[in-house]
C-alpha cells in the first residue's frame, strides 16, 4: 500500500531527495489511525552524501560575515513568524497534537530563532590588555564545522529549534535525523531556510533509523551531536559519540513529580496537573507523570481533578479538543499497558481512559486522561517514564518523604511544588536533585535566554540546550597570547614571563 502514498525525502544540497534505497518506514496521521505517507530511510550512500554536502558548505558559512548570517537568521524568523500555522498543521496531521498546542510548539521554538538573531553579542571574546609587559591575551569563538541533530517525535520543530539556529548563526553546517514518526516538519524548516537565503548545504535533513545516526555518531567530519529522545538511547549516543572523539550533549528521559504542600491553593494545583498531565496527550519530557500529594490533601485534590476530567474533550487535533491521540498505536497500547501493571500492584484506577467517547475517527490512537491514586512505589508504572495521559498520585506523609522520592528516582529532568510558603519553596530548589524547577509553575520549561536540560539520566553530558549553554556546545574557543615587539624585548628568558 505505501507504494501509492506520497514518501518524505531527505533534504541534500539545498533540495529535496527522493531516496534510492527502497528503505521506509510509515508515518500515520494519529487521529485518522491509518498511514498516510512514507518515510525515506537514508543507507550508506545517502548518510555520506549528507554530511559531505554539509562539509564543503562548512568554509563558505563560516567565512561568511556576522552581519550577513544575521541578515539570513532575521529573514528566517520573520517567515516563520508568518507562516506558523501552516507548520503546525503539519504537526498536528503526523504527531496527533492539537493544532493550537503545536503552534505553541513552533513559538517556543521562534524563541530560540529570536535568541539566535543577537548571536554577535553571545559569541564575544574576551581581552586583557598587559598581562605581562608587552603582552595582551584574547579569545575567539569559532564554529566547529558540521553538527549532527537527532531528534525525538513529541516536538518535530521545537526541538530540533533547540539547537539549530543557534548552530546555524554560530557559522556550523547542521545535518537534522529527524524521528522518523513525524519527518514533515524538518523538511518544511528546510525550504523556510533556503527561502531566507540560508546557502545550500548549510541546513541538511536526512531521513533515517539507527543506519543514519550511526553514520552521524561514526563520521570524522561531524565534530558534535545533540541528541533529544529516551534514555537507553541517550546512554548509547553519548558513549558512542565520546568514543568517536565527538562533542555530545544528549537529553534522555524523564519522570516529573509535583509536591503539593497542604497549604497550595487546590484549584490552582487541579488546573496545573490537569495541564501539565494531559496536555500533549502527556507526550512531553517536561509532563507531569506523579502527582505526591502531602495529606491530607489528596482525597479533595482527587475529587477535582476527577471532575476536571470529566470535561475534557479528546479527538482529532484539527478540531480543537482538549487533547488528541497518541502518536502510534503501539505506543498507545504500552502507555494503556501500565493500566494494568499499576492496577495489578495495587493501585486504584479512578479514571480509566480507555475506551472512551472521541471527536474522531473510530480507528485512531486514542487513550482518554487516565488518574491513578495509591500506585505503590515499588511498581514499574511509578518507577518507569509511560509517556501518555496516565497522571499518578502518591500520597505522603511530609514534604521530607516527597523530596526522597523525587530524589530516589532515575530521572532529574523537571519538578514542580506547590505552597504558599516561602521558605518551603525555597528549600526545594534549593536542595532538590533535578534540573528545572517549577515553583507553583508545572512545567518550568526555561526561557530561551537560560537553558533546558535536566540531571542524572535526563542528560548526559556537560551542555544543557540552547541559552549560554548553546552558544559554547556551539563554538570552540580559542586563546590568542601576543606580543608587538618593541626594542626593549628583554632578550633570552627561559623561565615564564612573570612581570
Ligand atoms: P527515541 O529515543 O525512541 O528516539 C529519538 C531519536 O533516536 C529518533 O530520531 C530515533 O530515530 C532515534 N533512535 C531510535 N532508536 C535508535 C537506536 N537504537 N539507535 C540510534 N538512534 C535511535 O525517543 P522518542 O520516542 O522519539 O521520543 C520520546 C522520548 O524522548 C521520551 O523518552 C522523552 O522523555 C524524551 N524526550 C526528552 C526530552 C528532554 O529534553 N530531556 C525532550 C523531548 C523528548
Amino acid at each position: 500500500m505505501s507504494h501509492q502514498l506520497p514518501t518524505v525525502p531527505h533534504w541534500i544540497d539545498g533540495a529535496r531527495r527522493e531516496s534510492g534505497s527502497g528503505r521506509t518506514a510509515p508515518v500515520y496521521d494519529p487521529a485518522l489511525g491509518r498511514q498516510t505517507k512514507a518515510v525515506a530511510l537514508a543507507d550508506e550512500a545517502e548518510i555520506q552524501a549528507a554530511i559531505a554536502s554539509a562539509a564543503a558548505a562548512f568554509p563558505g558559512w563560516a567565512g561568511t560575515s556576522m552581519a550577513r548570517r544575521q541578515q539570513i537568521v532575521f529573514r528566517f524568523r520573520e517567515l516563520l513568524n508568518e507562516r506558523k500555522l501552516e507548520l503546525a498543521e503539519i504537526i498536528t496531521s503526523e504527531h496527533g497534537k492539537v493544532v493550537s498546542d503545536a503552534a505553541g510548539e513552533v513559538a517556543r521554538g521562534l524563541e530560540v530563532v529570536e535568541l539566535a538573531t543577537g548571536f554577535p553579542h553571545l559569541m564575544k571574546g574576551g581581552h586583557s590588555e598587559n598581562v605581562s609587559t608587552g603582552v595582551d591575551v584574547y579569545s575567539i569563538k569559532q564554529p566547529l564545522g558540521v553538527v549532527g541533530i537527532v531528534s525525538p517525535f513529541n516536538f518535530p520543530a521545537m526541538v530540533p529549534m533547540w539547537f539549530f539556529p543557534i548552530a546555524i548563526a554560530a557559522g556550523n553546517t547542521v545535518v537534522l535525523k529527524p524521528s522518523e514518526k513525524d519527518p514533515s516538519a524538518a523538511i518544511w524548516m528546510a525550504e523556510l531556510w533556503k527561502e531566507a537565503g540560508l546557502p545550500d548545504g548549510v541546513f541538511t535533513v536526512l531521513q533515517g533509523d539507527r543506519l543514519a545516526v550511526d553514520g552521524l555518531l561514526e563520521h570524522p567530519e561531524v565534530r558534535s551531536i545533540s541528541f533529544v529522545g529516551s534514555t537507553p538511547i541517550a546512554q548509547y549516543i553519548y558513549e558512542t559519540a565520546a568514543k568517536h572523539g565527538k562533542r555530545v550533549q544528549a537529553l534522555g528521559g524523564a519522570k516529573n513529580h509535583m509536591l503539593v504542600l497542604p497549604d497550595a491553593d487546590l484549584d490552582l494545583v487541579a488546573d496545573s496537573a490537569i495541564n501539565a498531565g494531559f496536555g500533549s496527550a502527556g507526550e512531553r519530557c517536561m509532563a507531569v507523570s506523579v502527582l505526591l500529594a502531602v495529606e491530607p490533601v489528596a482525597d479533595e485534590l482527587i475529587e477535582k481533578i476527577t471532575s476536571r476530567i470529566a470535561q475534557l474533550r479528546v479527538g482529532d487535533g484539527r478540531r480543537e479538543p482538549d487533547m488528541g491521540p497518541l502518536v502510534t498505536e503501539a505506543h498507545r497500547d504500552k502507555v494503556a499497558s501500565y493500566i494494568d501493571i499499576a492496577a495489578a500492584d495495587g493501585a486504584e484506577v479512578v479514571v480509566d481512559g480507555r475506551g472512551i467517547e472521541v471527536d474522531g475517527e473510530a480507528d485512531g490512537f486514542w487513550l482518554g486522561p487516565t488518574l491513578l491514586d495509591r500506585v505503590p512505589t515499588t511498581s514499574r508504572a511509578y518507577t518507569e517514564e509511560i509517556f501518555g495521559p496516565v497522571l499518578s498520585v502518591v500520597r505522603v506523609a511530609c514534604y521530607e518523604e516527597g523530596v526522597e522520592l523525587i530524589d530516589s528516582g532515575a530521572f532529574g529532568n523537571g519538578t514542580a511544588i506547590f505552597t504558599n510558603d516561602g521558605g518551603a519553596a525555597r528549600r526545594f530548589q534549593s536542595e532538590v536533585q533535578v534540573g528545572m524547577i517549577g515553583i507553583n509553575v508545572p512545567i518550568p520549561v526555561p526561557v530561551a535566554y537560560y537553558s533546558f536540560g535536566g540531571w542524572k539520566q535526563s542528560l548526559f553530558g556537560a551542555n544543557k540546550a540552547y541559552g549560554p549553554a548553546g552558544f559554547d556546545f556551539f563554538t570552540q574557543e580559542k586563546a590568542v597570547t601576543s606580543r608587538w615587539l618593541d626594542p626593549s624585548h628583554g632578550g633570552i628568558n627561559l623561565g615564564f614571563p612573570q612581570n
